[in-house]
């Protein structure tokens, strides 16, 4: 039945007809489950940093990787699919997404549900929100258990939920409140802003918050932009720093601290360049990688409105948008610095909030500007699996290609240690063990 929506929607596609509206919403088919597949002949980069292996085998089964590698034997029975010419990365982790994008009225398990497809179709199998309306996490929770790694396969992206991010509390007691109203809510990680504004949490107060989080087992994480907000954080155990530093070099202490709290680091540079790049069209506004889905989707008005000249003018003598590009440049110096002294850097990029931040296109975006500021593209990939992964808390299920992991895969038509935009060849998506069928075929 499922095989036959999918034809329908082809043969509807083929004669022209814009699937507009409904791509997001109808159910994805996905391969049968059950049963053991082989990919064979694929060159597997496994999201550790490891040197990729050519010519490997990934044995899956019941969604999980049995074995992978070069002399791995093949069970009797197995499914094989022939990979070689393509390579294979572990699914796409962003361990900074929002679900906002959505703004219409619909229920909200429809609004996330549609946000959530379209993360994975551009690849990205997981996505950390870092702040979601209080009104919206019940059901971004119950989505989350439904898409926990050893449960039912699912057609979206994995999900993990911080509820509304908490900003300006006044007390000790206020903070505590609040930590335990979250993790009574069963939040998987506990967000926080510190804006460097006169209103924001003292770091006795944030010190409390943290703290109770880590009383009901959760991490936390925060949004700052200032040394000095960072050096608080960090003094009071903050898990994951959200954001890029991004006022001065970041100094020897700085780096000690992260490293030797294993603070994962997440640069968001796209955040940044979402603030200033709509003084103009951006080039990726012709992409078909880019245009496929943005029109026909909840995107399209967004879109229009960043295109329109008045926009763009009004952007040009915004003084917070042009300052940003002077955060952006030093956010890029303290990203080489911080990677270089082997900090573990984390795929995110804040897409689901603000304007022209777009969901699972701005990912591939993100990998590429962080190659663009020194890092490898070696060093990129893993941000954007294992690192990420790490961010999210799900490393020890997702996040590389291992025996025993998920099996979510990415399968890409080029290398892209020869050039980083490969990521953005992709053959097909995998979500444990299950090919994902692409909203329009493409994939
Ligand atoms: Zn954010």
């Amino acid at each position: 039945m499922i095989r036959t929506a999918l034809r329908t929607a082809a043969a509807l596609l083929g004669a022209g007809l814009i699937w507009a509206g409904v791509s997001y919403d109808a159910p994805q088919a996905q391969a049968p489950a059950g049963g053991v597949v082989a990919f064979t002949g694929a060159r597997v980069i496994d999201g550790t940093g490891a040197a990729p292996m050519e010519g490997a085998t990934i044995v899956v089964s019941d969604g999980r990787i049995q074995a992978v590698g070069r002399n791995v034997s093949i069970p009797a029975g197995a499914t094989r699919v022939d990979m070689s010419g393509k390579t294979i990365v572990p699914g796409l982790v962003n361990a900074h997404g929002h679900l906002q994008a959505d703004a219409s009225k619909r229920p909200a398990r429809d609004r996330l549900t549609s946000q959530l497809r379209m993360y994975a179709d551009y690849g990205i199998t997981t996505v950390q929100v870092l702040g979601l309306p209080l009104d919206d996490v019940p059901d971004g929770i119950k989505l989350r258990d439904e898409s926990r790694a050893g449960g039912a396969a699912v057609d979206r992206a994995r999900v993990l939920i911080a509820a509304a991010s908490l900003r300006n509390l006044k007390t000790e007691q206020e903070a505590r409140d609040w930590g335990n109203k979250y993790a009574d809510m069963k939040v998987d990680i506990i967000k926080m802003h510190i804006t460097g504004g006169p209103m924001d949490m003292t770091p006795a107060v944030y010190g409390a918050l943290i703290d109770t989080a880590h009383k009901r087992g959760i991490r936390a994480a925060a949004h700052m932009l200032y040394l000095k907000d960072a050096k608080g954080l960090l003094d009071k155990g903050i898990d994951v720093l959200a954001h890029s530093i991004r006022d001065q070099p970041v100094d020897q202490a700085t780096i000690a601290a992260i490293k030797a709290k294993d603070v994962e680091y997440i640069p968001t540079l796209t955040r940044d360049i979402a603030q200033f790049i709509y003084e103009g069209t951006p080039p990726y506004f012709t992409d078909a990688f880019f245009t496929r889905h943005i029109p026909n989707s909840y995107y399209s008005a967004e879109m229009a409105k960043l295109k329109d000249p008045a926009n763009q003018d009004k952007i040009k003598k915004d003084q917070t948008a042009q300052t940003t590009k002077t955060w952006l440049d030093q956010g890029r110096k303290n990203l080489k610095t911080l990677s270089d002294a082997g900090v573990t850097i984390a795929l995110g990029t804040d897409t689901g909030t603000n304007e022209g931040q777009w969901q699972g296109y701005f990912e591939h975006i993100e990998l590429e500007e962080m190659v663009k500021s020194g890092m490898t593209p070696m060093q990129a990939i893993v941000a954007g699996t294992g690192g990420a992964a790490k961010a999210a808390n799900v490393q020890q299920q997702l996040g590389t290609i291992a025996a025993g992991k998920q099996a979510d895969l990415l399968v890409l038509n080029a290398n892209p240690l020869t050039d980083i935009r490969n990521t953005r060849q992709i053959h097909s998506v995998w979500i444990a063990g299950r090919r994902l069928a692409s909203v329009n075929g493409t994939n």
